[in-house]
């Protein structure tokens, strides 16, 4: 019989319904056919000039700004979704309607010089030095009064919505905290009010424990299948130090979080032959007291199936796979098998 599930943060419900479904194994993609050129990729070294002009580069000392040299390179999306940032945002009516002015900020991260290498072949020494950017980024815009949010999202594939193919990570600031966090830092408190413990330090204590949903573990984090997991193979990612701010992590941790990242998405893409996915962090917000009781994490949605009819119209999600078996199967994919290159880091 199909499951209900309910999510210990939000109390968002999913119905767990494998009798439709297939082994994990199946949601295995075939081959990926060819890709946009690289030779018209803004992204590319060498195209530096197809793009607004960078806002933070990690390049070699000497390389002039917008020139090839670059490890990482920051740039404005060319089509923001949300801007400029200078200036508070006018609310205003419109009949029954209220509007706000899409004040914030969009930017690009070009995660590597490679038109090809992403988080699964990155070296993990790379990652982290995407992380640091990010990081950067996020502290460079949380001054802005105009801004609420800060939000790090990365679409990889073309039905997850990546429009260009060169691996990137996107940054919103947008000027409100967004109704997922908003739900998230109310579940988190009243959880805390019943059980008197951060919901997410309880659901990882559990996790720990239990095991069956962990796909993998290194000295700060801990990644599993969530428990009411909306969709086949979501993953979460989550610092075991209880700690309201991504942007706040040590050095140690950036490094250890790019270690699993790594191996979260590798483990995904050697299992799964390179599945769409997206995943975003969630952070606490820009203007929150720095006690604000919330625990930051990455959530990973790989994108296997649509979202039809029954989920828009309830908001309650459909999953064929269970995330014990989701993750069981994760755990599994071999890393260092023979056709697995992919999965194993190589250098730039
Ligand atoms: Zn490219
Ligand atoms: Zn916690
Ligand atoms: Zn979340």
């Amino acid at each position: 019989m199909p499951q209900l599930r309910q999510d210990l943060v939000t109390g968002r419900w999913v119905t767990i319904a494998t009798e439709r479904a297939r082994r994990p194994s199946s949601f295995s993609r075939a081959p990926a056919v060819a890709v946009s050129p690289a030779a018209t990729c803004p992204f590319c070294v060498g195209h530096e000039d197809m793009t607004p002009p960078e806002v933070l580069a990690d390049r070699a000392p000497g390389t002039l700004p917008n020139a090839p040299g670059w490890e990482i390179r920051v740039v404005p999306n060319l089509y923001p979704a949300f801007g400029p940032p200078d200036r508070e945002p006018v609310q205003a009516r419109v009949g029954p309607y209220e509007t706000m002015d899409g004040v914030g900020v969009h930017e690009v991260l070009i995660s590597s010089p490679s038109h090809t290498d992403d988080f699964a072949q990155l070296p993990v020494e790379h990652i982290a030095r995407i992380v640091r950017a990010s990081i950067a980024r996020y502290t460079a815009h949380a001054a802005n009064p105009a801004i609420e949010y800060l939000l790090l999202i990365n679409n990889h594939g073309k039905e997850a919505g990546a429009s260009l193919e060169h691996p990137h990570s996107q940054l919103f600031g947008i000027p409100f905290v967004p109704p997922v966090v908003q739900e998230e830092l109310e579940g988190s408190r009243r959880y805390r009010a019943a059980h008197r413990a951060c919901v997410f330090c309880d659901m990882i204590a559990w996790e720990e424990q239990s095991g069956e949903r962990v796909i993998l573990t290194t000295d700060h984090f801990i990644a599993f299948a969530p428990f009411a997991a909306r969709t086949p193979f979501e993953s979460w990612i989550v610092p075991r130090r209880h700690a309201a701010r991504f942007e706040m992590m040590s050095g140690p941790e950036q490094e250890d979080f790019a270690r699993a990242l790594h191996e979260l998405i590798a483990r995904l893409v050697a299992g799964l032959n390179d599945p769409p996915y997206n995943f975003y962090i969630h952070t606490a917000p820009v203007h929150s007291s720095p006690e604000t009781d919330y625990h930051w994490h990455l959530e990973l949605l790989p994108k296997l199936t649509i979202a039809a009819g029954f989920e828009l119209g309830t908001g309650v999600m459909i999953n064929v796979v269970t995330p014990e078996s989701s993750a069981e199967f994760l755990r599994g994919v071999d890393l260092s098998a023979p056709g697995l290159t992919a999965a194993t880091p190589t250098p730039h």
